[in-house]
């Protein structure tokens, strides 16, 4: 019999965000499947009342709160306090959190402070024979393990794009306020730093990874580089599609060795085996030649296409579903003015 503690924080706006309305998906599906156990929603932010509202239909046997402006930003030394609040106040076994930066950075502390364990970047929760299973991978995402464990309490953070987000009606829920004592401050948040949107080339939710490779930067039919166009017309089609920038190891590389190339990219768009694993239907990879380090990384992707001069290239050997043999300045530009052309 598990005490499933759902475990959310509030967004700027007070409400509950879409990793957090996934991770409830999860926890509600736990609680059916685990006979006897029930679910407890765990509330931070500015003031938990407008979050438990919004999930005030979810099945929840109690809503506890932690609210308080000091708890509008993320900081570990108020974060901490709350999660082992909340948990203890629920006697949560398991406690299930979605895997926002904000959690990712405090519930290992909270986990050691109540002598529990923790896994994080789990990839899916299930119920089998009265059990939790947690999913995961390992090395770089070639292998998938399923875990269990005895200990609690168990804290869990579900990577985001696991779950469908809860979507039941709005309503009211009676929140419990939880007590804590809060330590004296000595981190004081001024403020974030954001760049433009336009400028965050990493968007996680958008449907198309456009990756850009080394090729674009090096030298091209007649006889020269092009980085300046290669800028040129990438920026424009992530302006366009509001795709994600995905690269290659090689690309990122040559920018911090303080090459002309893609200025707008940094070792955070990298993706593959030391770069990141991200999640969108479809994938469009440009002048890379598609080697093993790289689409280990594509794993999470559903639709590949791939352009590139080599038809010998790597993503020729069954790693794309469509590969272009074209010349992918052309083919790009030609796609941006048939977008032009769209959005006109
Ligand atoms: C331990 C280890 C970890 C690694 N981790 C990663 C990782 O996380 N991510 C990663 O990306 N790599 C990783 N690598 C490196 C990886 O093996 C490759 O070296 C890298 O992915 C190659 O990058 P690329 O395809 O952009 O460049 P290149 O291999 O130089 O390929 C450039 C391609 O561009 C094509 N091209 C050139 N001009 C055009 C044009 N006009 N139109 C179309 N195509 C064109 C060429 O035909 C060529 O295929 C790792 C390697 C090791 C050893």
């Amino acid at each position: 019999m598990e005490t499933i503690l759902f475990l959310a924080h509030t967004e700027i706006d007070g409400s509950l965000g879409k990793a957090a309305l996934e991770t409830l998906t999860a926890a509600r599906s736990l609680a059916t499947g685990l006979a006897g156990s029930r679910l407890i929603a765990g509330l931070v932010g500015g003031d938990a009342q407008a979050a438990a509202d919004q999930i005030a239909g979810c099945g929840a046997t109690r809503f506890l709160g932690v609210s308080g402006a000091e708890f509008t930003q993320s900081r570990y030394a108020t974060d901490i306090v709350a999660v082992e609040a909340l948990a203890r106040a629920a006697a949560a076994t398991i406690v299930l959190a979605p895997a926002t930066s904000r959690w990712n950075r405090v519930l290992a502390g909270a986990a050691q402070r109540l002598g529990g364990r923790i896994d994080a970047h789990a990839t899916g929760v299930s119920a089998a024979d009265g059990t939790l299973r947690l999913t995961r991978w390992y090395y770089r995402q070639r292998m998938e393990a399923v875990v269990q464990r005895t200990r609690r309490p168990w804290f869990i953070l579900l990577e985001s794009g696991d779950a469908e987000p809860y979507a039941g009606a709005a309503g009211f829920a009676t929140v419990e306020t939880i007590p804590v004592a809060l330590p004296a401050p000595r981190t004081q948040v001024a403020g974030v730093r954001a760049p433009p949107a336009d400028e965050q080339t990493i968007r996680p939710d958008a449907r198309l990874l456009f990756v850009a490779g080394a090729g674009w930067t090096k030298s091209q039919p007649d006889g020269k580089a092009h980085a300046d166009e290669a800028e040129k017309i990438i920026r424009e089609f992530l302006q366009r599609t509001k795709a994600s920038l995905g690269s290659t190891k090689s690309l990122v590389d040559l920018s911090g060795e303080g090459h002309a190339v893609l200025k707008f990219m940094t070792h955070l768009n990298q993706v593959g085996q030391t770069g990141s694993t991200p999640r969108h239907p479809k994938g469009l990879s440009t002048c890379c030649h598609g080697e093993e380090p790289h689409t280990v990384g594509w794993r999470f992707i559903n639709e590949r296409r791939a352009i590139n001069l080599n038809p010998n290239c790597s993503w020729a050997q069954g790693k794309a579903d469509v590969l272009y043999v074209a010349d992918a300045f052309a083919v790009m530009r030609k796609v941006n003015a048939l977008l032009a052309a769209q959005q006109h």
